[in-house]
């Protein structure tokens, strides 16, 4: 039997049919940011409206409590950069 397609509904923002993706989803512990990839969610075509699954929510949940897990994933680096206030025009 084939498994039945998770139905992500339409978007809550602009009414779209969701459509089931692998994304990145970013997090921010303790002032890290981690990089969780391929995770399954649905994503808008429209707005860019991103919904992961209740099970896949726990899932991401205990793997950013994983420390350990979280000390030994692979490093990216990425653009880090301050932000100065220019100085308004007279
Ligand atoms: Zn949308």
């Amino acid at each position: 039997m084939k498994k039945k397609k998770y139905d992500y509904g339409e978007c809550v923002i602009c009414n779209s049919q969701m459509k089931e993706k692998r994304v990145k989803q970013d997090f921010w512990i303790k002032g890290e940011l981690i990089v969780i990839e391929n995770v399954p969610a649905g994503v808008c075509p429209q707005c860019g409206e991103k919904v992961v699954k209740a099970d896949i929510g726990i899932q991401i949940a205990s793997i950013i409590k994983d420390s350990e897990r979280i000390s030994k994933a692979a490093k990216i680096s990425v653009p880090a950069i301050k932000f100065a206030e220019k100085k308004a025009a007279a």
